[in-house]
This record gives C-alpha cells, sequence and structure tokens, in this order.
C-alpha cells in the first residue's frame, strides 16, 4: 500500500502530465472501481487529501482516487514519452495497457490515463468539488505533520498516555499520513525508543518528532518514494528509495549512522519496528509500555484503528509483506 509520501510523489508526477487537458472519454471496464457518472471537461488542478488525489475539473467537478493496496496509476502519453507509473509496484507497469487489471481508461488530448487494481479496492469517485470537505474520507482525516501545532500534538499525546509513542503515532486519528516506515524514521531521528510511554515526552521532545515526522516524509518525497516514476528504466521493481533516505528501516544489523551500533529489529504494537539501541536509549521502567502479549494485542488494534479509507483487514495487513512490517 503507497503510503502518504508515494501518494505525494504521484501528485507531483501526474501533474506535469495531465494539467490543462480535456478528458475526453473515460471507459468503465470494472463499475466498482467508478462511483458516479463520467464527465468531459477540462483539468484544472490536481491535489492530496491524505493518501485520496483530487483532480480538480473546469466543470466544478472533481475525481477522487484511491489506491488503496493495489493501484496504480499510469500515464501512456501519445507522443511516445516515458510512462509516467505509480502506486502498487508490479510488473504491469511495463506492460501491454490496458491489461487485464486495467479497471477504467481516461483518454486526454494528449494521452491515455490508466487506472489499474488488482484487488479492486481502490476506485475514482466523480463528486462536485463544492462538497469535497463534506466527503466522509476527508472529513475523518487528522492533520498531517506538516499542518499540526505542536502544542495539539502535545495535548493528543497525552489522551493516550499510556500507549507506547510508536503505537500512538501509527494512529490515523491523531496524525494522519505516518506510516511504518515513517514512524520508525522519526523516532530515530528524535531518539526516542518507539515502547516509551507516550505521556511521557516533554513538550520539547514532543514538537522535535513532529518536526522529525515532517522531515522524515519530505527526505522520501525527494527522492521519489516507492514509486517508478521513470519508465524508460522501469522493471517491475520496487525503486531504491529505502537506502536513499532511511537510516534504520529494513537496517537491521547495519552500523547506525551516528553511533555504528548494529540496528536493531523489534517489535512495538504489532509491528516490526527499527531501532539504534543506543541512540534510543529506554527510560526508567516506569515510563516503558510493559510488552505483555495481551497489551501487545490491544495496541496493535489502536495502531491499526484508521479512518476510512486507510482501513485495511488483517488479510490485507498480512499481505502487506516484510517491507512495511
Ligand atoms: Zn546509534
Amino acid at each position: 500500500m503507497p503510503e502518504l509520501p508515494e501518494v505525494e510523489t504521484i501528485r507531483r508526477g501526474l501533474d506535469k502530465f495531465v494539467i490543462h487537458q480535456k478528458i475526453q472519454n473515460t471507459t468503465i471496464l470494472c463499475d466498482k472501481s467508478f462511483h458516479g457518472t463520467p464527465t468531459s471537461a477540462i483539468i484544472t488542478g490536481i491535489r492530496r487529501f491524505g493518501k485520496a488525489l483530487i483532480i480538480d475539473l473546469d466543470n466544478q467537478k472533481s475525481l477522487m482516487i484511491h489506491l488503496r493496496m493495489t493501484g496504480q496509476l499510469i500515464f501512456d502519453p501519445k507522443d511516445k514519452a516515458a510512462r509516467f507509473a505509480a502506486g502498487h509496484p508490479s510488473e504491469n507497469f511495463v506492460d501491454t495497457l490496458p491489461n487485464k487489471q486495467t479497471r477504467v481508461i481516461i483518454e486526454l488530448e494528449n494521452g491515455t490515463l490508466y487506472f489499474n487494481d488488482q484487488r479492486k479496492f481502490g476506485f475514482i469517485k466523480v463528486l462536485d468539488t463544492k462538497d469535497l470537505r463534506d466527503d466522509p474520507f476527508i472529513k475523518k482525516l487528522a492533520p498531517e505533520p506538516w499542518q499540526m501545532d505542536e502544542t495539539v500534538f502535545y495535548e493528543k499525546l497525552q489522551k493516550h498516555k499510556n500507549s507506547p509513542i510508536k503505537a500512538v503515532i501509527l494512529d490515523q486519528t491523531v496524525i494522519a499520513g505516518l506510516g511504518n516506515i515513517y514512524a520508525d524514521e522519526a523516532l530515530f531521528m528524535s531518539k526516542i525508543h518507539p515502547k516509551t510511554k507516550a505521556g511521557t515526552l516533554t513538550k520539547k521532545e514532543s514538537a522535535n518528532l513532529l518536526k522529525m515526522a515532517a522531515h522524515a516524509m519530505d527526505l522520501s518525497i525527494e527522492s521519489g518514494g516507492s514509486t517508478l516514476r521513470d519508465y524508460k528504466k522501469a522493471d517491475g521493481t520496487r525503486g531504491d528509495y529505502l537506502d536513499k533516505f532511511a537510516q534504520v528501516f529494513n537496517k537491521q544489523g547495519k552500523p547506525c549512522p551516528i553511533c555504528k551500533t548494529p540496528i536493531q529489529k523489534i517489535r512495538v504494537a504489532g509491528r516490526g519496528t527499527h531501532i539504534c539501541p543506543h541512540c534510543q536509549t529506554l527510560r526508567p521502567a516506569s515510563e516503558i509500555v510493559s510488552m505483555c502479549p495481551a497489551g501487545h494485542e490491544d495496541l496493535a488494534r489502536a495502531a491499526r484503528s484508521v479512518p476510512e479509507g486507510h482501513a485495511e483487514t488483517t488479510s490485507d495487513a498480512k499481505e502487506k509483506g516484510t517491507t512495511n512490517d
């Protein structure tokens, strides 16, 4: 499942191709993947709310696109320039299009936008632009790290004061957009052990964590997220963006970039968690969440109690594989 920085990367990538282009025709190959009546109009902008992309049109309508688990957007330009392919990485970035996973085809003046979605959890929805902020998905979104006030964040931590800080920052109703990768990176950069009770962070630590959360996502966006931006060298495999910016995520056994202590992989709130045991020291026992198995499961559930649109079933979570574990 793409995380927020990947969706932002898709937004920036598509922006170059689709702005000021007219939608000439829409072909729906799967009813479940398209909600509402197709519309022909000129694209005026492309925005992002959480993990939803919004394509605004000049007829006061907008297309809301949710990629969910396996969604992909592939733009194939008429001039045979490189394709833009992003979303769930797979072989069909380089396939003939449309293919058997293509659900919606949107023809623009300068090329064709394919919405592929193997598992059909994603969709495109047509809505009136003025009603966008009343959409149940958008209404529920908590502020992202860039938007959140540090005092508000600190107060939110106090409401979950006995939970491990990692579970709290993964809770999309507390702060939107932080997935497993960015939670680990932000905690490392803040020198906070992920098992620390959220309520024991000082105001200064909490403010710094918020800053580092935004910084981790900025670094990922700058390195192109996990999307394949360049079709010419696309081989259907995942990009190496983690190598470019991640300091601890998936680096178990490798030396900490600060102190050279080997990075460890532990479990916190039911999620694989990467730490430097030297830089992220444990606090006195009273400030650490005890890791009894029952509490563990509760916290894991808390971390997964995410708004509609972010929701993932247990089986979906399993299919995320090890990369996001
Ligand atoms: Zn270290």
